[in-house]
């Protein structure tokens, strides 16, 4: 299996409820390696550009709003097929028809406030790395 990078934020949700340690140990227990960190309140214009791909959707607005309504934390995740890995850790998008034990399932409070965010394939993740962190920035 290949050792991947991924990109991962801990929603402002998550934040509000000091809920980002417990988020963290789910992904380290699953064999995820964070690599890179930082906590940072998003601009409207970051969360735009990050977003860009649903900028069409009718959810777009309010979930530009969410992104910014408080603290995220970013993260480069690592490990073998760390993409999928910390997708399947994640849950699905609606916690509501997320697995069990997953971290939607147990922590999203809405389809929309789902917790986190995770790279979906291997040249988004290499995009949205790069859009939060530089090399310097990650030490694996
Ligand atoms: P993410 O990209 O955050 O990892 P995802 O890939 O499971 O999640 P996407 O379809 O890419 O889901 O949607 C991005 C984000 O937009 C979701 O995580 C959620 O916060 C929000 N979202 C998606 N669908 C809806 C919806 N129907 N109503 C409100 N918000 C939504
Ligand atoms: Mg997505």
């Amino acid at each position: 299996m290949p050792l991947e990078q991924t990109l991962s934020i801990i929603k402002p949700d998550a934040t509000r409820r000091n809920i980002t340690g417990e988020i963290i140990a789910r992904l380290e227990k699953a064999g995820l390696r964070v690599v890179a960190q930082r906590r940072m309140l998003l601009s409207t214009a970051q969360a735009e550009a990050f977003y860009n791909v649903h900028k069409a959707r009718p959810f777009f607005r309010n979930l530009v709003e969410f992104m910014t309504s408080g603290p995220v934390v970013v993260q480069v995740l690592e490990g073998e097929n760390a993409i999928a890995k910390n997708r399947e850790v994640m849950g699905a998008t609606d916690p509501s028809k997320a697995d069990a034990g997953t971290i939607r399932k147990d922590f999203a409070e809405s389809i929309e406030a789902n917790s986190v965010h995770g790279s979906d394939a291997p040249e988004t993740a290499k995009n949205e790395i790069r859009f939060f962190f530089s090399d310097l920035d990650i030490c694996g």
